[in-house]
C-alpha cells in the first residue's frame, strides 16, 4: 500500500502519487506515460491525470506496480482497473498488467485465439485477474519468451493445467522444453524464433503482424527508438545482435516486449526501417557497461 508520507517530492500535486517503495521498474510509465514520468531511479507522477482515458491508464498502472508503490485517492477508478485487467491492447491481444517483483515488473500478455489462449511470459497471480482470464476462455497455453519474466506463470499453469513452452537453454521447470536452433512453428499463427543474447534460450513469438519479443527488443520513449540493452545482456551482446538482425527477414508491425515501451508501426515497411535504424545505433557499441541505468543509456 503506497504512502502519502513515503511520496516522492517529485511528484506534481494531485489525486496520485508514487512513493520511495518504487524499485524502477519502468512498468508504469510504460503503461501510462502521460501520468507517470522516468526520474531517473524512480518513477514519479509527472502530470495527474486530467481526462477519463489518462486516469483510466494510470489506474491500470497502478495496479500493475510489482510492489504498490502508487497510491490515489480515487479508490472506485482504483477498483475498476483491479477488475479489467487484462486489457484490450491490440486486435486480438490483452495487456496483463499486475506485474511481478519476482520479474522486475516484466510485462506479460494475452492471445485470445480460436485454438486456445496463449499467455505470454507471466503476471503476478492474482484474483480479479484470473476471474479475467476465465472470462476471455481461460489459458491454453503459457510461452516463456526466456527465464527472466515469467511471475507467477507456474501457479496460473497448474490452475488451468496447461503446458508451458520454453527453449531448453533455459534450463527451466515446464512441461515442453523446446530445442529450437530454428524457427518452430507451433501453430498456424504461432512461430517460435530462437533469438540468443540477452539469455542464451531467449525467444521471440511471432503472431500475426505482432512480435512477442521478451527482453531482446522494445521501445525507448526517450531516443525515440526501438532499443536493446548491452547492460542488461546477460549470455552474449554482439549474438543478440545477430539475432536481432535476423528479425528484418519478418513482417511485423507491433513489438510488445517484457520490459520496455510497446510499439506499433503503420506497416512493416515502417518497422523494418525502425528496426535497421536501432541496429545501426546498437551496433556502435555506445552504452557503455558502466552505465547502470537502462533508460538513460542510449542504447538501452
Ligand atoms: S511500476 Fe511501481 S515499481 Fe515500477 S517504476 Fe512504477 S512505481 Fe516504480
Amino acid at each position: 500500500m503506497a504512502k502519502r508520507a513515503g511520496a516522492w517530492d517529485g511528484n506534481v500535486a494531485g489525486e496520485m502519487f508514487v512513493d520511495d517503495s518504487c524499485i524502477y521498474c519502468g512498468a508504469c510509465f510504460h503503461m501510462a506515460p502521460h501520468t507517470f514520468h522516468d526520474a531517473d531511479k524512480h518513477s514519479v507522477v509527472g502530470a495527474q491525470p486530467t481526462n477519463e482515458a489518462d486516469s483510466r491508464w494510470a489506474h491500470l498502472a497502478a495496479v500493475s506496480c510489482p510492489v504498490s508503490a502508487i497510491g490515489s485517492d480515487n479508490k472506485s477508478a482504483f477498483r475498476e482497473a483491479a477488475a479489467a485487467l487484462p486489457i484490450a491492447y491490440h486486435d486480438n491481444i490483452f495487456w496483463c498488467g499486475y506485474t511481478s517483483k519476482k520479474s522486475f515488473g516484466g510485462l506479460s500478455w494475452l492471445i485470445q485465439r480460436d485454438n486456445g489462449n496463449v499467455l505470454m511470459d507471466g503476471p503476478r497471480y492474482a484474483g480479479p485477474l484470473m476471474k479475467r482470464f476465465d472470462e476471455l476462455g481461460g489459458i491454453q497455453h503459457i510461452i516463456y519468451s526466456h527465464k527472466d519474466d515469467i511471475g507467477d506463470a507456474a501457479k496460473i499453469a497448474d490452475y488451468y493445467q496447461c503446458p508451458r513452452y520454453v527453449h531448453i537453454a533455459e534450463e527451466m521447470d515446464a512441461e515442453e522444453q523446446l530445442a529450437l536452433s530454428e524457427p518452430y512453428a507451433l501453430d498456424d499463427d504461432l512461430l517460435l524464433i530462437p533469438t540468443p543474447g540477452h539469455t542464451l534460450g531467449s525467444l521471440c513469438v511471432l503472431h500475426n503482424d505482432i512480435l512477442f519479443t521478451g527482453d531482446n527488443l522494445w521501445w525507448n520513449p526517450n531516443f525515440q527508438s526501438l532499443s536493446a540493452s548491452q547492460h542488461y545482456c546477460w549470455f552474449d551482446w554482439p549474438t543478440q545482435l545477430q539475432s536481432l538482425e535476423t528479425l528484418l527477414n519478418y513482417d511485423f508491425r507491433a513489438v510488445l516486449p517484457g520490459h520496455g515501451q510497446p510499439f506499433i508501426a503503420d506497416t512493416p515497411e515502417q518497422m523494418r526501417d525502425e528496426l535497421s535504424r536501432a541496429l545501426a545505433i546498437l551496433s556502435q557499441d555506445r552504452c557503455s557497461k558502466n552505465n547502470q541505468n537502462i533508460w538513460e543509456c542510449p542504447n538501452g
